[in-house]
């Protein structure tokens, strides 16, 4: 029988804690999101059973090692609605990715004059890689912009997107406005103009199904640790015939077929691109994860999300001197909601949150020509995932109250 959302928490050992003698309420999931037991045991159970190096021997802890790394590849390309696991190259995390395929897809494919366009609401990681790129190549970077309500301006991105569009990069949920973007709509516009469609999943694939081809992306990035997985492990997916046409990036053991004193003979992607000893332990907890992920279903986690977003709305905006970016529908969102509370800095505003056993971030949060756009040098950022709770948005809501009694007596 289908479990409850609320009985999916028992599942997640470092909730259970008290911080500053309150309950932990832990709404940073946008950072990072917290590790289910069973994707602690998988690792533990690796290294205590199976740990050997992957590809390299014959004996049996090679080959159980082996075969776990392999499965996973396969996970990760159903988890992308996708058949063929050598699309799935392992990666650090989004970052890397979206670094992979600007320094070797872009870097053979842009001439100068080529546009790269990106949006204002990218994370420093989908935005910084191209401007190395554009200065290297010459291709030449631009921005759409986005609508009163914070949402991407199709109106400008119709002129945006011409036929000098060598890339589109874009993410498909924002990591600060809780928007979801069209990427379908947008990809569809790239290829007519002859361009590629680059996805930073960051922020989707936790929190939604996702299908890359249903898409019509080129290449796809995520990161495990956004959902539940380990810290240095990621996924680029990338077309096959895309990743058979860029260059490895890192040299050494394990990305060849054959090595001469002069000259060395690549494997086939995703090989070529994983040169080394790989994060071995983080990729069988990301299989764990991925199949915890399964089994709570990516449509109920949106709709629980949602459903938390719509609970706390009403109760923020109640709260004189609170301002919520991004689009005031909830239904627009998913469970990230970035705000402010007038007089009070958000990082103030997080320590005080603190006191009370609410983990919120605050900052720029990695989208400093976003926090421009909005004119702000800061939010505060209550991000939610699938074991969060309705007394959890009450919690919030409450020791945004006592803040605002602490900083200002109540006051405006
Ligand atoms: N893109 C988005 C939208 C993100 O939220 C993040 C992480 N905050 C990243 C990219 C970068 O991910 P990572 O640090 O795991 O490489």
């Amino acid at each position: 029988m289908d479990k409850m959302m609320n009985e999916y928490r028992a599942d997640f050992p470092i909730l259970k804690q008290k911080v500053n003698d309150e309950q932990l309420v832990y709404l940073d999931n946008a950072a990072t999101t917290q590790k289910p037991q069973a994707v602690i045991a998988a690792i533990k159970h690796y290294y205590e059973s199976d740990n050997a190096n992957v590809h390299r021997g014959v004996h049996t802890l090679a080959e159980r090692a082996t075969e776990q790394y392999e499965a996973v590849r396969s996970k990760a390309a159903r988890l992308l609605g996708v058949d063929d696991p050598h699309e799935i190259v392992y990666t650090k995390g989004t970052t890397e990715a979206l670094n992979w395929v600007a320094a070797s897809y872009g870097s053979t494919h842009l001439q100068p004059g080529d546009e790269i366009v990106l949006s204002y609401m990218e994370h420093h990681s989908n935005i910084v890689p191209w401007q190395n790129l554009a200065a290297k190549t010459g291709a030449k970077l631009k921005y759409i912009g986005l609508t009163e309500n914070g949402q991407l301006d199709m109106v400008e991105a119709q002129k945006v997107i011409t036929d000098k569009t060598a890339i589109v990069s874009l993410c498909q949920a924002s990591n600060v406005l809780g928007v979801v973007n069209p990427i379908q709509e947008i990809a569809a516009l790239a290829h007519h103009h002859g361009a590629i469609m680059v996805v930073d999943g960051a922020q989707a694939v936790p929190h939604m199904k996702v299908d890359v081809r249903e898409l019509g992306a080129d290449f796809y990035a995520l990161s495990g640790h956004k959902m539940m997985g380990p810290t240095g492990i990621g996924v680029l997916w990338g077309k096959k015939e895309l990743l058979a046409q860029m260059p490895p990036l890192e040299f050494g053991g394990e990305m060849i077929n054959n090595v001469g004193l002069y000259q060395t003979d690549f494997k086939e992607p995703p090989y070529k691109f994983e040169g080394g000893t790989q994060n071995i332990a983080g990729v069988v907890g990301l299989g764990a994860a991925i199949d915890y992920l399964n089994s709570v279903g990516p449509d109920k986690i949106a709709e629980h999300e949602h459903h938390l977003v719509a609970d706390l709305f009403p109760k923020l905006q109640a709260i004189p001197g609170i301002t919520i970016y991004g689009p005031q529908d909830p239904k627009l969102r998913t469970g990230v909601l970035s705000f402010n509370l007038a007089g009070v800095h958000p990082h103030d505003l997080a320590s005080a949150l603190d006191m009370d056993g609410v983990a919120v971030r605050a900052g720029h949060h990695c989208a400093q020509p976003l926090m421009e756009y909005l004119g702000v040098s800061a939010t505060a950022r209550a991000s939610f995932y699938l074991y969060n709770t309705k007394e959890d948005t009450d919690a919030l809501v409450n020791a945004i109250l006592d803040a605002k009694e602490f900083f200002l007596n109540g006051s405006f």
